[in-house]
């Protein structure tokens, strides 16, 4: 549990950053967050002298956990030549070629600085590009924090979304259309009413933004449907699951494409990245080849076109992408067997190397079925969890994730807390 050097650290915080953190997640680890000294490998320090097992890893770019000798070498390589110069590298050509490769073969990319400012710049693209205003997003569904997506279901009998933030207009929110993930008949009746004025949909194609939910079979395929119907884009949320479901991401996972594609976190190889890649047509909407306006002072920062290509490197050895699904596969197991042994209600949401447990009656296969959930009996567990040395998600509408760090031992090490964890659960 956090100790007394994170207590002093917070309280000090508190009078510097509002809420005391810097990302409003970071403050739902009760009873305060732990500060963190250093991290290695699956493990992360903290100031208390504590090693805690990750599953957070920073929120999803860590795939090869913490350090990974291969990302510190080309990162430490990078930095000796400079690290920012405002004119192109080599570095760059050469982690293009590799998202295009996997996403969009003869496409091509921009490179911004967070997942926040690749939705919103794949949104002003989408429009600048079809020359329509609206949007369609799902309920539940998080693309970062700008305006456009600041925006949930408002009553049920009005699509038109409502800002979930002070400080979004309503108008703004007007503009985007709110469907319900998994329920196609619901974007069927926005297009029906509004299509020939979608500029795009956009999805997570697995929601991970409200723990771990999949898209219904035939899901992501009518979502490409209707676009295609109603002449919108489709965009494709990979942020979380690009180069996490496999090299190609949800997009070759399932089967299904996105006229553009935007991507994050793992991309970077821990350091702050976006990515909008697309198809040359619409992409040379960009400027400065076209009049969508797009630009950034860190876009395409060497260091992080250095690690996200070792990143990649790594990756494409399959090595990392065995080892996390397997410490999954046995964690989703010891939970399901957990959860039996104690008869708690609850059920596990599972995607190759990420998954979240629901405490709650019945199946969850939308973000408002996740809301249904016991989230004061998933922050115990969390508690539990923290106690023992396992860091997972503190909030439930976040993922467990797991990386190629998590090797058998480690995980062993967690199932024994878990046990633990789940006894104290039932008293
Ligand atoms: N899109 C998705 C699916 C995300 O999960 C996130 C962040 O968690 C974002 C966009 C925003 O990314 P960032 O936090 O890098 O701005």
């Amino acid at each position: 549990m956090p100790g007394e050097r994170s207590r002093s650290l917070y309280e000090e915080a508190l009078g510097l950053f509002p809420g005391g953190v810097n990302s409003p997640v970071r403050a739902a680890v009760k009873p305060y967050p732990f500060y963190v000294s250093r991290a290695e490998g699956p493990y992360i320090y903290t100031v208390d002298g504590e090693r805690l097992i990750d599953y957070v890893l920073a929120y999803g770019p860590l795939f090869l956990g913490h350090r990974h000798p291969r990302v510190l070498e080309a990162v430490r390589e990078q930095l000796e030549k400079g690290w920012l110069y405002g004119t192109p590298t080599e570095l760059e050509v050469a982690l293009a070629k590799k998202i295009l490769r996997y996403y969009h073969p003869g496409g091509m990319v921009r490179f911004v600085n967070t997942g926040t400012e690749a939705t919103m710049t794949a949104i002003r693209l989408a429009r600048g590009y079809t020359g329509r205003k609206y949007i369609v997003k799902f309920n539940g569904c998080y693309h970062g924090a700008h305006d456009s997506v600041l925006v949930g279901a408002g009553s049920a009998a009005a699509e038109y979304g409502v800002p979930t933030s002070l400080g979004v207009p309503e108008e703004v929110a007007r503009l985007t259309l709110v469907a319900r993930y998994n329920d196609l008949e619901s974007v069927e009746r926005i297009m029906r009413q509004y299509g020939d004025q979608v500029a795009a949909i956009i999805v997570e194609p697995v929601a991970g933004n409200a723990g771990v939910i999949p898209p219904k079979p035939g899901f992501l395929k009518g979502l490409r449907e209707l676009a295609d119907r109603y002449g919108a884009l489709l965009i494709m949320d990979e942020v979380i699951t690009g180069f996490r479901l496999g090299l190609g991401g949800a997009q070759e996972y399932y089967g299904v494409r996105g006229d553009l594609t935007t991507l994050g976190k793992i991309v970077g190889g821990g350091f702050p990245i976006g990515v909008v890649a697309g198809p040359r047509e619409i992409m040379e909407k960009l400027t400065p080849s076209g009049r969508v306006f797009n630009a950034g002072t860190f876009n395409a920062h060497p260091v992080t076109m250095a690690a996200g290509l070792a990143t990649i490197e790594v990756l494409e050895t399959g090595e990392p992408y065995r080892v996390a699904r397997e410490a999954a596969s046995r964690l989703v197991k010891a939970l399901e067997d957990l959860i039996s042994r104690y008869s708690v209600k609850a059920t596990v949401n599972h995607v190759e190397n990420m998954f979240q447990v629901f405490f709650v009656d019945g199946d969850v296969s939308s973000p408002e079925d996740a809301a249904r959930s016991n989230r004061e009996l998933y922050a115990r567990l969390h508690e539990e969890l923290l106690r023992r040395g396992v860091f997972i998600a503190p909030s439930q509408m976040e993922a467990v994730f797991t990386s190629a760090a998590h090797t058998r031992e480690v995980v062993d090490e967690t199932i024994e807390a878990l046990e633990e964890a789940f006894k104290r659960l039932g008293e």
